[in-house]
């Protein structure tokens, strides 16, 4: 049998980028998957995209909403019968110096990131307690987790307090048989629509290269020289979430080429 076949999934942002690279995989690899985003036709569409309504269905939920969030996690229950894996992988990044960092932009990143995590895991944890099955939180965090980068303070600390929470909640849910782990990935250009919506211009402007040739650029600096798709994240949540690491939480995986060991 495929290794994650019967289990029932929720990934948040999942109509773009990383978090539909991660229900594609978790799909593949046999799981009923609940594709929550923004917009209701786009999480739909996504959701199609994977099977029929038997295999994943789309949700409308703005992560940074108790009341939204606990609507999606009620649909997955309803739609499959329960829950065993949440991703928290919605997010935006509006990367702006320190000076022009306004106080609504820090709230909207802690709001969608911070909170919004916070909120699908509360909400999710409830779930997966009382059905006493174990089960894996998963966070999409960043390399700006850990590591300092020019322009992006809201973002960066935001991530850093997902981080926190893998943490956190390692230690609280761990006697559940629930492991929490995240994944910070960097550099992933191609397929993702952060980058598309402007951050992508902003950073080439920042390292002063076309924009064009931002993913080139970002593989140059690694160790590995290899650019990072959305379907290696999707691996390493495959991974994590999977039988081989069942005594591993608290966690995070690097996924980029290797440029935070450098
Ligand atoms: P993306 O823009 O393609 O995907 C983000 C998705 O989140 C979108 O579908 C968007 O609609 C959704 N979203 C935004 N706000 C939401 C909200 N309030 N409620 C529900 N959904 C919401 O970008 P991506 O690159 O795939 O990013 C996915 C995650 O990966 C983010 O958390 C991002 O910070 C993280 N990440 C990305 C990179 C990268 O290099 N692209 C690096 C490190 C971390």
């Amino acid at each position: 049998p495929r290794s994650h076949q019967g289990r029932i999934a929720l990934v948040t942002g999942a109509a773009s980028g990383i978090g539909k690279a991660i229900a594609t995989r978790l799909a593949a690899e046999g799981a009923c998957v609940v594709v929550a985003d923004l917009d209701l036709a786009k999480a739909q569409a996504a959701a199609a995209e994977l099977g029929d309504a038997d295999v994943a269905i789309g949700v409308a939920a703005n992560v940074a909403d108790a009341a939204g969030v606990q609507a999606a996690i009620d649909a997955a229950v309803l739609a499959f019968g329960g829950l065993d894996l949440v991703v928290n992988n919605a997010g935006l990044s509006l990367s702006k110096p320190l000076l022009e960092t306004t106080e609504a932009d820090w709230d909207l990143q802690h709001d969608v990131m911070a909170k919004g995590s916070f909120l699908v895991s509360k909400a999710a944890a409830s779930v997966l307690i009382a059905q006493r099955m174990g089960g894996d939180v998963i966070y999409i965090s960043s390399k700006n987790s850990v590591f300092a980068g020019p322009n992006n303070i809201a973002y960066s600390a935001t991530k850093a307090d997902q981080a926190h929470q893998v943490r956190l909640l390692a230690v609280e849910l761990g006697e559940h048989g629930v492991r929490v782990n995240g994944i910070n990935p960097d550099g992933v250009v191609r397929g993702s629509g952060i980058f598309a919506s402007g951050w992508g211009a902003n950073r080439a402007a920042t390292y002063g290269v076309k924009e064009e040739d931002l993913g080139q650029f970002y593989a140059n600096r690694t160790i590995l020289k290899r650019e990072v798709v959305p379907e290696n994240v999707a691996d390493a949540v495959y991974v994590l979430t999977g039988p081989e690491l069942s005594r591993t939480t608290g966690l995070h995986i690097p996924v980029d080429s290797g440029v935070a060991a450098a």
